[in-house]
């Protein structure tokens, strides 16, 4: 029988609740099971109605926006999934300075960035994913990241109450945010840019893709970028070269795991081969990460998030 609180759930967001949702379509790696309720949030209040009702009536919530960066259980999740997508509503501008909703993809921003001569993002081109998503992770490449430009943003926290942080507050470091330890949900942040020049940001980004282009796999072959994190030089003994170095070098690119296997390109992605299952992709990360720490004593940490079925994400 359907969990009374589900039912009060569907009725209150009147729309937009789908009743067991393969996680498997909203997620890059193509893998995961089926969500018990399933919700899009179209924008700002949509979002923080679904978050606060799922509070109220005590069902376990988790949000997603590109789920370009997680790996979902076959098991899927017992509890209501938030996906945050795209607003309708207009992105601002005001000072070289750009108000972004959580809910918008990482290249329409670049786009609305590079239309109004804005630069500092160009880094980001070509990675996939939402705004919120980005700040999560402090997603970044060549040396820069999204938190360096981050100036505020406005939060749910663990109460339903919506705050707003400064810069200093969201903790940014290497792959991490506040967000990433804290339960709270970020609605919008502003990013300060640079005044520059239209044909030079466009050069840029163009440049960055190309680079990408050649060492990612392709848009058809399901991944999650990264799969480990870089190493953070701290003992003298580790050279602090990119996980992938050590993973090449320990032999893993002709691992393989069910229907998940080490990409041939690039040792720190693990691609789903057309049928994997999470289990997969697990097995086959313990497999990469023991013969690292064979050869090199190197404990490599998961860029990935996990989603459990009950416990939600794995921090
Ligand atoms: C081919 C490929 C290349 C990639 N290259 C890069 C790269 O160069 N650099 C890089 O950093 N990453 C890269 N990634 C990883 C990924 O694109 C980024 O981490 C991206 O920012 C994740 O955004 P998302 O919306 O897909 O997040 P999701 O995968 O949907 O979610 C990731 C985490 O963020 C949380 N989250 C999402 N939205 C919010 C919100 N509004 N508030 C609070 N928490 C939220 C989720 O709960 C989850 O825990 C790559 C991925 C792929 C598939």
């Amino acid at each position: 029988m359907i969990n009374p609180n589900y039912i009060k759930f569907i009725e209150i967001m009147n729309e937009g609740v789908k009743e067991g949702e393969e996680l498997s379509h909203h997620t890059s790696f193509k893998i995961g099971g089926k969500a018990d309720l399933f919700y899009s949030a179209k924008d700002e209040d949509s979002l923080i109605k679904a978050v606060k009702t799922a509070k109220i009536l005590n069902i376990p919530a988790v949000i997603v926006g590109d789920g370009s960066n997680i790996l979902v259980s076959d098991k899927g999740y017992r509890g209501v999934v938030v996906k945050n997508r795209k607003t309708k509503k207009k992105k601002k501008k005001k000072n070289n300075k750009i108000i972004e909703y959580s809910g918008f993809q990482l290249s329409e921003v670049l786009k609305f960035a590079s239309e109004h001569t804005l630069s500092g993002l160009e880094f980001a081109a070509g990675i996939p994913g939402s705004v919120g998503g980005a700040v999560y992770m402090n997603a970044g490449a060549f040396g820069s990241s999204i938190g360096e430009l981050t100036v505020k943003g406005n939060v749910i926290d663990k109460n339903g109450n919506i705050r707003e942080l400064n810069k200093k507050d969201f903790e940014f470091g290497y792959r991490s945010s506040r967000l990433r330890k804290s339960d709270e949900i970020l609605i919008s942040v502003i990013l300060k840019l640079v005044k520059g020049e239209k044909e030079q940001i466009l050069q840029k980004m163009n440049k960055i893709i190309g680079i990408r282009k050649g060492k990612h796999p392709a848009k058809n072959i399901p991944c999650a970028g990264s799969y480990f994190k870089n190493i953070v030089k701290e003992d003298p003994d580790i050279t602090g070269e990119p996980a992938g170095y050590y993973l090449e070098k320990a032999g893993t690119k002709k691992l393989k795991a069910g229907g998940a296997a080490v990409f041939g390109k690039h040792a720190n992605f693990i691609v789903n081969m057309g049928n994997a299952k999470s289990s997969d992709v697990l097995k086959l990360a313990e497999m990469m990460k023991k013969k690292v720490k064979e050869m090199f004593g190197i404990e490599l940490v998961e860029e990935v998030v996990y989603l459990d079925d009950k416990e939600g994400f794995k921090r």
